[in-house]
């Protein structure tokens, strides 16, 4: 491969190529939106991606792969971050190629803890969250004491306030390992 030099001399003749490649109409897949939209982070848990939040509930393009519509169900209605989540996902988009993207927030089906991928449980953890219980559509006492410390795994742990710092979060402490975390609590 020819390395264009400084002054622009030294053209190499693969850039006639990979030009009309990029003439050629884009056709962009729901797949690929699905992968962008996996760097887009939750902006209250950096760690977690707005997709294995669950907050993606639908992705849709046109015929032509031009033009793209995203769905999406923020974990709670007074969430104060949703134009800020919208116009990140809008610009993503717009980034990966599409000429205009569509983003609606709705509320019909609420948000559940259950929502959030495998994936997304893991990277809670990293960021020193225990991750929600799975449930069955109803919060029940077992499951609020069902808290696995994210730092050792102990489920010796104390419950300390039902709420943290944010109203979906309480607050604990491991008797194990002796340090005090957040648990991001089941939401049905
Ligand atoms: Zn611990």
């Amino acid at each position: 491969m020819a390395i264009l030099e400084k002054n622009g001399t030294k053209k190499p003749k693969w850039r006639i190529n990979v030009c009309i490649i990029m003439a050629e109409p884009t056709t962009i897949s729901e797949q690929q939106i699905w992968d962008a939209l996996q760097e887009v982070m939750d902006p209250e848990i950096p760690t977690i991606s707005m997709v294995d939040m669950g907050i993606i509930t639908a992705v849709k393009t046109n015929t032509s792969g031009t033009e793209a519509f995203v769905e999406m169900t923020p974990t709670f209605s007074g969430c104060p971050a949703i134009k800020t989540m919208e116009q990140m996902v809008h610009d993503k988009l717009l980034e990966i190629g599409f000429k205009s993207v569509k983003v609606v927030t709705t509320f019909n089906k609420p948000w559940n803890s259950n929502l959030i991928t495998e994936r997304g449980l893991q990277h809670l953890k990293k960021h020193g969250l225990a991750p929600p219980p799975k449930h069955s559509g109803q919060i029940t006492q077992d499951l609020l004491e069902n808290v696995t410390c994210p730092f050792c795994g102990s489920k010796n742990v104390d419950l300390k306030s039902p709420f943290g710092p944010t109203l979906c979060r309480s607050l604990h402490y491991c008797n194990n390992c002796l340090q005090a975390f957040e648990q991001f609590k089941p939401v049905v």
